[in-house]
C-alpha cells in the first residue's frame, strides 16, 4: 500500500501527506498545525501516526505551520542544510543532501534540485513497494533533471501555476509578474502539460495539478491542458489541488481501468 493526499496546494498553503502501512510523513506544512491535523483526521488518519515533515524550501506557504506542528507531534523536520539554516525554530532537524537518497521507514526518498527563488529548493521522488510518487512544484522551468526525476512515476503532483495570458493581463505589479514568469518563478500551464506529455506512460495512475494561482489561472484551464497532454493514456484520476480542502487519499497502485477525469472535485 502506498497512498497520498494533497492536504493543501496554492500560494496560501502547501502540504502533502504520503503513507504506507507503517510509514507516514508530510511534505511541507503551510497550513496551521490545527488545520493540518484536522485535515489529516478527516482522511481517517490519526495525526499521531505522522513521523516526520520533509521540506521542499523555506517559503512561508510551505513552512508556516512547521514549528508548531513538529513540536506538538514531537517529530523531526527533514531539510537540506541550506534550508534548515533559514527556517524558524522547529522540534528537531535532520538534514539530507540534495540528490542523495535516504529512507524513512519503507519509503525511499530522493530530493532533486529545482529552479526557484529559494535558498536550495527541491522536489521529491519517493519509492515504496515498487511504486513511485514524484512531486515538482515551485519551479520556474523544467530542467532535464526534473524530467528525469518525474519519469516513470505512478503518481504525480505537478505545478500548473498560471496561464501566461492571464498572468500578463491580471492586476499584479510588474515586478511580481516578472518574478512568477522567470526561470526561478512558477510553472505555467503549458510548461506543466509539456512535462506531463513527455513523461506520461501507461502505468501513470494519478496526476494532481498544484500551486494553481487564484488570480492568473483557473482550474478548468489547467485541467484542460493536462487532459490534452495525457489523452493518450488512461489515468485513474486527474484533478486540481487547492488551499481549502484536501484531495481524497489516493492509492498509487489503484487500477487505471475505471478512468475518470475529476473535473469538478474539490471545488475545481
Ligand atoms: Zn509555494
Ligand atoms: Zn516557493
Amino acid at each position: 500500500m502506498f497512498q497520498f493526499s494533497v492536504l493543501a496546494s496554492g500560494s496560501k498553503a502547501n502540504c502533502t501527506l504520503v503513507k504506507t502501512e507503517n510509514t507516514c510523513f508530510l511534505i511541507d506544512c503551510g497550513l496551521s498545525s490545527r488545520e493540518c491535523q484536522r485535515r489529516i483526521r478527516e482522511l481517517g488518519i490519526d495525526p499521531a501516526h505522522v513521523q516526520a515533515i520533509l521540506l521542499t524550501h523555506e517559503h512561508r506557504d510551505h513552512v508556516f505551520g512547521v514549528p508548531v506542528l513538529s513540536r506538538q507531534l514531537d517529530i523531526p523536520v527533514f531539510a537540506n542544510q541550506a534550508t534548515a539554516r533559514v527556517i524558524p525554530r522547529v522540534n528537531a532537524v535532520e538534514t539530507f543532501e540534495t540528490g542523495q537518497e535516504f529512507n524513512i521507514g519503507d519509503i525511499s526518498i530522493r530530493p532533486f534540485s529545482i529552479p526557484h527563488d529559494a535558498i536550495e529548493p527541491v522536489g521529491f521522488r519517493l519509492s515504496a513497494h515498487g511504486l513511485v510518487y514524484a512531486q515538482a512544484t515551485d519551479l520556474g522551468r523544467v530542467t532535464p533533471l526534473v524530467t528525469a526525476a518525474v519519469r516513470g512515476a505512478h503518481a504525480l503532483l505537478l505545478e500548473s501555476n498560471h496561464d501566461p495570458d492571464m498572468l500578463w493581463s491580471c492586476g499584479y505589479p510588474w515586478e511580481l509578474k516578472q518574478r512568477i514568469s522567470s526561470q526561478h518563478g512558477h510553472l505555467s500551464n503549458n510548461s506543466s502539460s509539456a512535462l506531463l506529455y513527455e513523461t506520461a506512460h501507461s502505468d501513470l495512475r494519478h496526476v494532481v495539478l498544484g500551486h494553481i494561482s487564484e488570480n492568473s489561472n483557473t482550474p478548468a484551464l489547467a485541467l484542460a491542458e493536462a487532459a490534452r497532454a495525457s489523452e493518450h493514456i488512461s489515468l485513474a484520476s486527474l484533478r486540481c489541488a487547492n488551499p481549502y480542502q484536501a484531495t481524497p487519499l489516493m492509492d498509487i497502485a489503484a487500477e487505471s481501468s475505471s478512468s475518470s477525469i475529476l473535473r469538478a472535485s474539490n471545488g475545481c
